[in-house]
């Protein structure tokens, strides 16, 4: 538990080595927001090729060939790419900006993959040009794709994107049923036209069994695609790849408890009471697991030994068979380690009914996923000695924007010895995706600059200079 700030109940992440000693530099801290203004997102890469090498042991263990693809979409820095292509990662794009800025940085065409839900004009040119993978999601886009190609006279290079036919998994809106893509296949005037590298897929959520199911399945798409003369050389499982943020599972269970029995209308443990999503005293399914197992290369694992079809070997076993090389595309899990969000308390006050809060120079877009809530305890740093002596209070974290609910976290946070403008609040492992994926310039407030451990310095980030495209 950390000593100066922590929930109640407490919620303590894992950190890296390097945050570690950043935040026990008090001055260095200081600097860092003083240079890069407050939220300032800090980026020290040194354990994305450890990650990634996690992976790969796990897969080599089943003899399985496996490529690792960062999920760009997961941090927008430059400093992911070149940290991806240091530990001999691919990429995965989401977006022409991501593409176009992969290329520039000279990443090899042939480990990108786009995968965007909605592919702009611009972004099948670039990516046909460059002979990129482009996963395809539909007909009208394949359609799109293939006419671009004739008019260019250029060879379309695609993986096509399986959305299961499994009972077992749930509906999705992302690629076509097998059936489908062989329709189309058979349906195309020049079958030599297209060449189809691979299978691609991304399920929501964490579940390995859900993953051993549509494996077996894209390997059947696989046999069906080689008998009408394509060869494909890939299945890409997309992301997903579980990762805990917190070490005590008992923590986790703790809080979950604790939560439930919080009285409707008492904010010990969160504003107004919140539920967090919880419909009784186990994890919500609103907030990411912070706590789980099988994580990483041991999840891999169970995937690759499953024998979904009865009949048939192990997943790994059918991959090795023909020769089928395993991607993944990793974002969170790979980001574990990579990144600290510091941000600067501007004032203590109360609330009008005495609740106490602490604003920060922040907003709740720059810590956020998609998710309620980012369940991870901030850690506090003190600055110079305050106006006013610091006293212990138990309270939230507000922000910038202009709005009641505007709570940098929803849990109540206790301050044993107090805080003061210029203190700092760290928020700890926020690379993957609760820096970025929703963060806005509402307010014409500016985004957070981004910043970088060159291994000597910390420099800027190379995001701030590109300009947006439409
Ligand atoms: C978001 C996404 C990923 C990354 O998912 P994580 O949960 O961050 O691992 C990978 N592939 C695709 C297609 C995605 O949309």
């Amino acid at each position: 538990m950390n000593p100066l700030m922590h929930g109640n109940p407490p919620l303590t992440a894992r950190l890296e080595p390097w945050m570690e000693r950043l935040l026990a530099d008090t001055v260095a801290c200081g600097e860092l927001v003083e240079r890069f203004g407050s939220p300032v997102n800090l980026h020290d890469f040194s354990a994305l090729g450890r990650n990634a090498q996690e992976l790969r042991t796990a897969a080599a263990k089943h003899s399985v060939a496996l490529q690792v693809y960062l999920a760009r979409k997961a941090n927008k820095t430059i400093g992911a790419i070149d940290a991806a292509v240091r530990a001999d990662c691919g990429l995965d794009v989401a977006s022409l900006n991501e593409l176009d800025q992969c290329l520039r940085r000279g990443v090899d065409p042939g480990r990108i993959i786009v995968t965007a839900a909605v592919k702009s004009a611009a972004l099948l040119r670039l990516a046909l040009e460059n002979q990129v993978v482009v996963s395809l999601d539909n007909l009208d886009e394949a359609a799109d794709l293939l006419e671009m190609a004739g008019a260019a006279g250029l060879k379309p290079c695609v993986a096509l994107r399986l959305a299961s036919g499994n009972p077992g998994l749930p509906p999705t809106r992302f690629g076509l049923r097998a059936a489908a893509w062989l329709e189309f296949l058979g349906g195309l005037a020049e079958p030599a036209g297209l060449e189809v590298a691979g299978i691609h897929f991304h399920l929501n959520g964490y579940s390995a069994q859900g993953r051993a199911l549509i494996l077996a399945e894209s390997v059947r798409l696989v046999d069906a695609l080689t008998g009408i003369g394509q060869s494909p050389g890939f299945i890409d499982m997309g992301g997903g790849i579980p990762m805990s943020y917190l070490d005590d599972a008992g923590q986790w269970e703790h809080f979950w408890e604790a939560l439930a029995g919080q009285p409707v209308g008492s904010e010990e443990i969160t504003w107004k009471s919140d539920s967090l999503g919880a419909t009784g005293p186990g994890p919500s399914k609103d907030v990411y697991p912070y706590h789980q197992r099988p994580v990483g290369g041991q999840w891999l694992e169970t995937i690759l030994g499953a024998r979904p079809d009865k009949a048939q070997g192990s997943i790994a076993e059918q991959l090795a068979a023909r020769n089928l090389q395993l991607r993944c595309e990793p974002g969170r899990s790979l980001l574990d380690g990579c990144g600290l969000s510091l941000a600067k308390v501007a004032f203590v006050k109360e609330r009008s009914d005495g609740v106490p809060l602490a604003g920060l120079h922040m907003n709740r877009t720059q810590c956020r996923s998609t998710s309620a809530d980012f369940l991870l305890d901030p850690i506090l740093i003190q600055g110079a000695e305050p106006r006013t002596p610091r006293t212990p209070f138990r309270g939230f974290l507000v922000g910038a924007y202009c709005i009641e609910e505007e709570l940098i976290l929803r849990r109540r946070f206790d301050f044993p010895y107090g805080a003061a403008p210029g203190d700092l609040v760290a928020f700890p492992n926020t690379a993957g995706y609760l820096m970025h994926i929703v963060e806005s310039a509402s307010h014409q407030l500016p985004l957070a600059a981004n910043a970088l451990w060159d291994g000597r310095n910390w420099v800027p980030d190379e995001i701030g200079e590109h300009e947006l495209r439409p």
